[in-house]
C-alpha cells in the first residue's frame, strides 16, 4: 500500500458523505423508540421530556417499533403526546427470532450459567433479541428509509436542560456522525469473545478502518485488548448511513454469524461503539456535554456553569457521571485530545 492510498482510507465516511449535501436544509430526521406496550407510562414520560425541552420547537416525527402489535391505547396516547407525525412499526419476525444456525439448547444453557453468575439480564431471551435488533436491524426497517438521522429515546429517560438549538441540524451542518451523552464500561462476562471476533474481522477488512479513528477510546494498548468502554446507546443521535454502510453490514453479519448475541449477551452499545470508533474519523463523533440526561441510574449534568444556567438545567452537577471511574469520560477526552474541565478529578471515584 502506498501512503497516499492509506491516507484516503475513510470508506465509511465516503459512503456517508452524500447525506451531508443536505447541509443548511432541514435534516431528514426522526426519533426512534423500541418499546413494549407495558411501557406506555414511561414512554409518555420520555415523550413529555423530549417535547418540553426540545421538540415543541422543532416537531420532528417519531417512529415506534415493537415485535408485538401496539395496542390502540398505546397508539392513541403517544399520538396525542407528540408534536410531530408518528409511525408504528410491527417488527417482522425474521428480525426478532433465532436464525436457524443457532443451537437453542446451547443458548439456554449459557443463559442459565450467566444467570447463576449474577449477570444483569443474564437469563433473558428477549434482552438478547433486543440487543441484536438494535445492532443489526432497527435501521433496516422501511419506516426509516426516508430519514438520514435518528435520535434514540427509551422509556423513562429524563432531559434536564432546555435544548434551544436543532440537534439534528447541528450534527448535519457540522459533519458529525455519532453523538452520545454517557459513556460506561461493559460487563466482561457478556462479551467475552467480542473483541477477538472484531479483531478477526478487522484483519480481513482493514480497508474499513478510518485512518483518524477513535481506537484509543476503546483500547489502551493499540487494539490488543478492549477496555470495555462504550457509548451508552439508550441515547444516540446518529446518521443512519453509518449502519447502512457496507462496512457496518459486513461487520454485523460477521458478528451475528458467531451466534454470540445469543450464546453470550453482546450488547448493541459495545457493538455500535466499536464500529463508530473504528470506522469514523474521530472528529465526527460528538459528546453532548450540554444535554442534561438521565437513564437510570446515571446522569449527564453540564459541568459548565454557563451552559447549566443558560439552559435552566434541573440536575445536580455533583452527580455527573462523565468522569466517574466506571464511566469512560477520561478515556474519551484523552482519545479526542480534549481538555478536561477544571476539577474533573474530584468526580473520579
Ligand atoms: P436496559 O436499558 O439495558 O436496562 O434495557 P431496557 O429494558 O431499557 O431495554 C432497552 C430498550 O429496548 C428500551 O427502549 C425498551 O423499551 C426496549 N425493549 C427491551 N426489551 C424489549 C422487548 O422485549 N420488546 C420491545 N418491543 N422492546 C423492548
Ligand atoms: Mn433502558
Amino acid at each position: 500500500e502506498s501512503p497516499s492510498s492509506l491516507e484516503e482510507r475513510n470508506l465509511v465516511w465516503e459512503y456517508m458523505k452524500p447525506s451531508y449535501k443536505n447541509k443548511g436544509s432541514r435534516p431528514k430526521a426522526c426519533f426512534v423508540s423500541l418499546v413494549r406496550n407495558e411501557e406506555l407510562h414511561n414512554m409518555l414520560e420520555s415523550i413529555a421530556q423530549v417535547e418540553k425541552k426540545f421538540n415543541k420547537k422543532f416537531h420532528y416525527p417519531w417512529v415506534f417499533m415493537n415485535e408485538k402489535k401496539f395496542t390502540d391505547e398505546f397508539k392513541r396516547e403517544v399520538s396525542q403526546a407528540t408534536s410531530g407525525e408518528v409511525e408504528f412499526v410491527l417488527i417482522p419476525e425474521e428480525y426478532w427470532s433465532y436464525p436457524d444456525y443457532i443451537d437453542q439448547n446451547l443458548a439456554a444453557d449459557e443463559r442459565r450459567k450467566m444467570d447463576a453468575d449474577g449477570v444483569v439480564y443474564g437469563e433473558s431471551e428477549s434482552y438478547r433479541h433486543m440487543c441484536r435488533f438494535q445492532s443489526g436491524f432497527f435501521w433496516q426497517q422501511e419506516a426509516l428509509d426516508k430519514y438520514d438521522w435518528y435520535w434514540r429515546v427509551e422509556p423513562g429517560i429524563k432531559l434536564y436542560c432546555n435544548i434551544n438549538y436543532d440537534v439534528f441540524q447541528w450534527m448535519q451542518d457540522n459533519e458529525k456522525a455519532y453523538g452520545f451523552t454517557i459513556t460506561i464500561h461493559e460487563y466482561m462476562r457478556t462479551i467475552e469473545s467480542l473483541w477477538n471476533t472484531v479483531r478477526k474481522w478487522w484483519k480481513k477488512n482493514p480497508e474499513y478502518i478510518a485512518k483518524d479513528n477513535l481506537l484509543e477510546f476503546i483500547s489502551e494498548d493499540k487494539g490488543e485488548s478492549y477496555n470495555l468502554c462504550h457509548f451508552w446507546s439508550n441515547f444516540e443521535v446518529a446518521n443512519l448511513n453509518l449502519w447502512r454502510s457496507p462496512a457496518y453490514r459486513d461487520y454485523f453479519k460477521y458478528l451475528d454469524d458467531t451466534g454470540n448475541f445469543f450464546y453470550e449477551r453482546w450488547g448493541d452499545a459495545p457493538v455500535h461503539s466499536i464500529a463508530a470508533s473504528l470506522f469514523l474519523p474521530k472528529d465526527s463523533i460528538h459528546y453532548f456535554s450540554d444535554i442534561g440526561y438521565n437513564h437510570i441510574p446515571y446522569d449527564n449534568c453540564p459541568l459548565d456553569k454557563n451552559v447549566f444556567k443558560e439552559n435552566e438545567c434541573e440536575c445536580n452537577p455533583d452527580n455527573d457521571f462523565t468522569f466517574h471511574s466506571y464511566a469512560c469520560g477520561v478515556q474519551y477526552y484523552n482519545s479526542q485530545g480534549l481538555t478536561k474541565p477544571n476539577g474533573w478529578e474530584k468526580y473520579n471515584n
